[in-house]
């Protein structure tokens, strides 16, 4: 068996399961060539499995090294339920236990023995296991190492001089759900990976709306939206034990099914209360930050953000727990001021200085992503991923509200069509050229004339088609072909396009949304025609980016006119009549 068939074997033998997701397969052949990797997947993609099915198939033993003490034991109760002999050692067990771990791992009885990183501290402890055959040490969450990360460990920092001091180097592999570029360079320089291979996921999750309200009412907010989302379970994330203990008495007395955590709590009613929400014996659980870690429960329906979060790794962090089974999720986060200055406060009275003005800078990025008018997802994503692309969503409270995205449906159906009868053959100058009845020469030698598509999009610019291409190859909604840059293959969502059963809701940039380019330029010789009988500059009348907006509303009367950005009474009256008309003109 080689490697790809050997991780395929585990796979189903081990856990059960018949596919690989997306990038798992590529990180196991990877670790198992002995190229170290580096891997950011959201939380809940499967990790785990990546540097597990290496450990199985490696000669000698994995080292995971695993900042959660309480996570540990439930990571080796699951391999060893499903026949993979693994231990963990944790500041919990005796000195005893501890060797009586490692000797069994001397004997080979392990493929796995997780650490808590502080173990990396102890000289003895490195010495113990130093002596082991190490084939891979695989780090969790690694972006710890990084102090620009959200929650940095000192202990990360023994990983790279631990690694170093083996006689073998294994290979190392290294996993995180979410880092910005920049802790991402930075984890990899101080874990000192080797040329490694780089797996970003999807960070997107489509299927969070994410809604901001900005200085509302808070209680009442709350109460809509629970009642909304009757008998669904959420989440409430609040910042502090005592804003949880209040907003959970107050919901309870007015009858809502509701349970509380944080880190106030026993560690017994903490296990009962995480277990009744799990087991669905309440709706909504109302808690601090520290509630999610490792929870698994797949149909999260809303999470609410009663209070800011302290920087938007731990929001995607805690709205990435709704929604694992893929259907919406609907994420709410409640925005004021007030709630700036006390997080900040928080802030202000930690002991690290350095770590102070990190905070803070993580704050004011989220303060950005708060007070941003455009797409909040765009910005949450870019944040994370700064060669991010795509500008909207259409499933987040400003994409929502924005009058700018339009449904440009009958445009898409009109593209696609040309992609199906042109059988995928042509790149997209020749397509635009179909659709815009320009008879070049590929056209001509083709015969691409004859086709019932030819000429039906006379009136829109090259540019604009071209935008329109290129916003839909991002949203999938055409895909290019393999192995070419320019020629276009229909997708899943091409066909629900053309079946009218999608809309194709997107934001073109102003420079290029002029449909009509013809009227465009009558409406700008107007505009200059006017300007020199007035004797004012052209751009006094109108700016270019109303003109644009005048074209593709094509507004019938005055009042219409009026709505257009730009365009103020005084403008309806002086202009209103002479514009209307050539607009009427050119839609007869
Ligand atoms: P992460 O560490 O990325 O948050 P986990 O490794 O805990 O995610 O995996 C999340 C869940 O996905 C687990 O229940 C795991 O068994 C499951 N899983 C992982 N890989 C696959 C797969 N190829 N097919 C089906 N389920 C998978
Ligand atoms: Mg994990
Ligand atoms: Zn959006």
């Amino acid at each position: 068996m080689n490697d790809r068939e050997k991780a395929q074997y585990a796979l189903k033998r081990f856990f059960g399961y018949d596919k690989f997701r997306f990038g798992q397969l590529n990180i196991i052949i990877n670790i198992l060539s002995k190229r170290d990797v580096f891997c950011i997947m959201p939380t809940g993609a499967g990790k785990s499995i990546c540097y597990q099915i290496p450990a199985l198939i490696l000669d000698g033993i994995t080292i995971v090294i695993s900042p959660l003490i309480s996570l540990m034991k439930d990571q080796v109760d699951g391999l060893k339920d499903n026949g993979i002999e693994a231990a963990y050692i944790n500041s919990t067990q005796s000195m005893d236990e501890i060797k009586e771990i490692l000797k069994d791992a001397s004997l080979g009885l392990y493929k796995l023995i997780y650490i808590a990183p502080e173990r990396l501290e102890s000289k003895v402890f490195i010495k113990m296991i130093k002596s082991l055959k190490i084939s891979q040490v695989a780090v969790d969450e690694a972006h710890c190492v990084s102090e620009w990360g959200h929650d940095f460990r000192v202990s990360y920092r023994y990983i790279k001089p631990f690694i170093e001091n083996l006689d073998n180097r294994p290979v190392l592999s290294a996993f995180t759900g979410t880092a910005t570029d920049e802790v991402k360079e930075d984890s990899m320089k101080l874990l000192s990976l080797n040329n490694p291979y780089i797996f970003t996921g999807n960070i997107d999750r489509e299927n969070l709306a994410i809604t901001i309200y900005k200085e509302e009412d808070k209680l009442e907010g709350i109460k809509d939206i629970l009642r909304e989302h009757d008998s669904e379970s959420g989440i409430i994330y609040c910042l502090s034990r005592k804003e949880v203990e209040s907003l959970y008495q107050y919901l309870k007395e007015l009858g809502y099914s509701v349970g509380i955590y944080h880190g106030g709590l026993n560690d017994e009613e903490k296990k009962r209360n995480q277990e009744d929400f799990l087991y669905e014996r309440f709706d909504t659980m109302i808690a601090t930050n520290a509630f999610g870690m490792g929870i698994d429960k797949s149909n999260i329906r809303y999470v609410v953000h009663c209070t800011i979060p302290k920087n938007l790794e731990s929001y995607y962090q805690e709205i990435g727990r709704g929604g694992r089974d893929g259907t919406p999720c609907d994420c709410y986060l409640f925005y004021n001021r007030e709630d700036i200055r006390r997080v900040e406060f928080i802030i202000n009275n930690s002991s690290n200085l350095n770590r102070r003005e990190i905070a803070l800078r993580k704050l004011q990025a989220l303060i950005e992503f708060c007070e941003e008018k455009r797409c909040y997802r765009t910005n949450l994503l870019r944040y994370f991923d700064s060669k991010w692309t795509r500008e909207y969503c259409t499933n987040c409270s400003n994409c929502l509200e924005n009058d700018e995205l339009r449904d440009y449906k009958k445009e898409a159906q009109m593209i696609l069509s040309t992609v199906y009868r042109t059988r995928e053959n042509y790149g997209i100058s020749v397509l635009i050229d179909v659709l815009r009845g320009i008879k070049g020469p590929k056209v001509i030698q083709n015969r691409l004339d004859e086709l019932t598509t030819f000429g039906l999009m006379k009136d829109y610019s090259t540019t604009f088609i071209r935008g329109l291409i290129k916003q839909m190859l991002v949203q999938d909604f055409v895909a290019l072909k393999e192995g070419t840059y320019s020629m276009l293959k229909p997708t899943k969502k091409s066909m629900e396009i053309l079946k009218g059963d999608r809309s194709v809701l997107l934001l073109i940039k102003d420079e290029e949304t002029a449909i009509n380019k013809e009227l465009f330029n009558i409406i700008k010789s107007w505009r200059m025609d006017r300007a020199n009988r007035d004797g004012i500059k052209p751009y006094i009348i109108f700016s270019d980016a109303t003109l644009i907006e005048i074209v593709n509303k094509l507004p019938k009367n005055k009042e219409e006119l009026f709505e257009i950005r730009g365009v103020g009474e005084k403008k309806v009256q002086r202009y209103g009549e002479e514009l209307l008309k050539i607009i009427n003109k050119s839609a007869t």
